[in-house]
């Protein structure tokens, strides 16, 4: 029998699912949106993402809950939801130490994520050496926020693509990826890519809330953003496709890249084929080889 092709996994490598989520009515992309793992899971299924790399929050109110958080969703999810956790270093080198030690220890951890622009501290901070160390180790990515900031609270100067550009070249085994492709610095991102092999960026948070007057022109906006991105970079395999969910409908961000003028075996790797191999995942739809 004739086998029919099939579409290339799906992972959205930039959810947020943890009960620390601020103010969901207001920030979610719908009031009444479900926002547990099943919820979650029928979303992806909806549209064909296999899996989900859930970003820990820094509102959470230690490592070892946030992480526990994450083993729960995963360990629901059958496996599909995978844990990225995060530390803040300004808390003292303790704090940093008793983060990597329950690392050690969960063998599901998929990466760390820090959040500069929101915790005060550049990516270049001695403080950070240690996480990047464990990273290296570990061979899991980094994740960082860089960008603009969901609270007017944050201080953006942290959270410049430029500011990760030492690290990228002093850890050159480790794999970064620069969430929100540095929106708005979105051109200092790709020059950081299209430099340094270790430095991914994902196109998550690209867009505003649903309700923004202006948001299909957004939109449109956020898609030649994209192209420009990958063609200055001259290669789409170290873009990965990220919603930013409960931000983000999973629809409107996987059309986002759908809709990119880039051949299709470019979008495919985006939305999916990078992401599996940066973080080593199987092709285990039913049917899958
Ligand atoms: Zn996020």
């Amino acid at each position: 029998m004739p086998r029919r092709p099939r579409r290339p996994t799906r992972v959205d490598t930039h959810l947020h699912l943890s009960r620390w989520w601020n103010d969901l009515p207001r920030t979610g992309y719908r009031p009444d949106l479900d926002y547990t793992v099943r919820g979650l899971l029928a979303e992806m299924d909806r549209n064909a993402i296999e899996y989900g790399v859930i970003l820990q929050l820094h509102e959470a109110p230690s490592v070892a809950e946030g992480l526990a958080e994450a083993r729960r969703s995963s360990a629901s999810a059958n496996g599909r939801l995978l844990p990225v956790s995060t530390v803040d270093p300004t808390r003292g080198p303790e704090e940093v130490r008793r983060a990597l030690a329950l690392w050690e220890r969960d063998p599901t951890l998929k990466g760390v994520k820090l959040y500069p622009g929101y915790q005060s501290f550049y990516p270049h901070d001695p403080r950070v050496e240690p996480i990047l160390e464990f990273a290296h180790r570990r061979n899991v990515p980094v994740l960082v926020h860089q960008g603009d900031t969901l609270t007017p609270g944050g201080l953006v100067k942290y959270a410049r693509p430029i500011e990760l550009d030492e690290v990228a070249v002093r850890y050159r085994d480790v794999t970064f990826v620069l969430c929100h492709l540095g929106n708005p610095w979105v051109h200092e991102a790709a020059e950081l890519v299209y430099k340094n092999e270790n430095v991914y960026a994902d196109t998550s948070g690209l867009l505003a809330h649903p309700s923004a007057p202006l948001f299909d022109r957004m939109v449109a906006q956020a898609r030649r953003v994209v192209e420009q991105a990958v063609v200055t970079v001259g290669r789409s395999d170290r873009f990965l496709y990220g919603s930013d969910w409960p931000l983000e409908e999973l629809r409107v961000a996987v059309d986002l890249i759908e809709s990119l003028d880039l051949p299709a075996e470019d979008r495919a790797k985006i939305l999916g084929g990078n992401a599996r191999r940066l973080f080593h995942l199987p092709d285990r739809r039913p049917g899958s080889s």
